[in-house]
């Protein structure tokens, strides 16, 4: 199992509103690594997983050469990748589970997710069965949340499962109990968040599939409605996206290869054709995407002026935060929970935005800064808002 220790870093508890959060343990320059970790669980999205974007069950690494990849997303079938040296896909390595055939990436991430959760989670020959209960549930969790997903229920599953295996169940319960819990109007909101605004009918839902697929009786609190709904919004407040691509693996390989100056000029503008003809087809669904719940990660607080960032180097679901600024031995390490365009939105809209996905009021020094000038909103501003306020109505 993922144990995720750091020199650079600690998580504090600050105070009761705001929770536990990361500091450092000691001065970081800008661009060093603070920490790398691997998920304590981590999962597919389904529809994407359905979708063909093949990875690996345990890890997340996708499983296509960048050529396929690209071949898949473009619906060229005969598109040709130059340099095929820098993709890292090792085809070679790739393992199945011999009573499912679901595929892994190397034989250690088919024996940690054996160990860990598969063997109560195989559906040995009924994988294509739709009517087995797990089949069913996955498919009633599609129904419910769709893409762009931001969870999966399988995460919920496979936190079950790894209790069942374990020799340990009171410290594998005490691991997921570390993770943030919510009041209670603050699941209802996560719960909302997840399966749209009659949450309440899917949700009972899921709670008996759930239950009746999958019951574990040392955590059997986890089945009542409310444990239910407790669990719910752990996985939504602390699951950490994931991404992985064979492409931008090849891509970022691409970049270093030690061309003349005229070739590589050749090389970048036939990536970016790639990338052009990608959005076209495909639009911003590129990627093998999934979540995980990581411990030292979900610790770290969001600031609207970040000093670290999130990155999946591995291409799979190992998680490395890399400081964005110089910090100081004690300073709180903070990443920005907003996509790159919504940061440079104005403090109204990005609180908007985080209030209604993560469920909280940003208090970062940049938002305290701005909440001085509020009364010069400009026009654009105004009418942004306008926009939000109809959107809102809408809803
Ligand atoms: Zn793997
Ligand atoms: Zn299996
Ligand atoms: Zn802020």
């Amino acid at each position: 199992m993922a144990a995720s220790v750091s020199d650079n870093v600690e998580i504090r508890q600050i105070d009761d509103t705001k929770g536990k959060g990361l500091f450092a343990v000691k001065d970081i320059k800008k661009g060093d690594v603070l920490f790398e970790e691997r998920p304590i669980v981590s999962s597919q999205f389904l529809w994407n997983e359905l979708y063909k974007y093949t990875a690996c069950e345990y890890c997340l690494k996708s499983l296509e050469t960048a050529e396929q990849q690209c071949q898949r997303l473009t619906e060229n079938p005969v598109f040709t990748l130059p340099f095929p040296e820098c993709c890292e896909a090792k085809v070679d390595k790739y393992v199945v589970c011999p009573q499912c055939q679901v595929v892994y990436c190397c034989e250690e991430c088919r024996t940690a997710a054996w160990t860990e959760y598969h063997r109560t989670l195989c559906m040995g020959p009924s994988r294509q069965d739709g009517d087995h209960p797990l089949a069913r549930l996955c498919e009633a969790w599609r129904n419910t949340h769709y893409p762009p997903e931001t969870s999966s229920i399988m995460l919920l599953a496979k936190m079950i499962a790894m209790v069942k295996q374990s020799d340990d169940k009171l410290s594998v319960i005490s691991m997921f109990s570390q993770f943030v819990n919510l009041p209670v109007n603050k699941e209802e909101e996560m719960a909302h968040k997840l399966l749209g605004e009659n949450f309440q009918h899917p949700l009972e839902l899921l709670r008996q599939m759930l239950a009746e697929s999958l019951f574990e009786e040392s955590v059997q609190q986890w089945y009542t409605p409310e444990g239910f709904r407790s669990l719910f919004a752990l996985v939504g407040m602390n699951g950490q996206g994931i991404g992985s691509s064979a492409i931008s693996v090849w891509a970022k390989n691409c970049e270093k290869l030690p061309l003349p100056e005229d070739e590589k000029q050749k090389l970048d503008s036939f990536i970016d054709q790639v990338y052009e003809d990608l959005d076209r087809v495909s639009g911003t669904f590129l990627d093998c995407e999934g979540s995980g719940l990581y411990r030292l990660q979900s610790a770290c607080n969001h600031s609207c002026l970040p000093n670290a960032e999130i990155t999946f180097p591995h291409n799979n679901h190992c998680l490395v935060l890399e400081a964005t600024e110089d910090i100081k031995m004690g300073e709180e390490i903070c990443i920005c929970y907003l996509s790159g365009c919504d940061i440079s939105r104005s403090r109204h809209s990005r609180q908007k935005i985080l209030r209604e996905n993560y469920v909280f009021h940003c208090g970062c020094p940049r938002c305290l800064a701005e909440a001085d000038d509020e009364d010069v909103t400009s026009e654009e501003e105004e009418e942004e808002m306008d926009e939000e306020d109809d959107d809102e109505m809408k809803e």
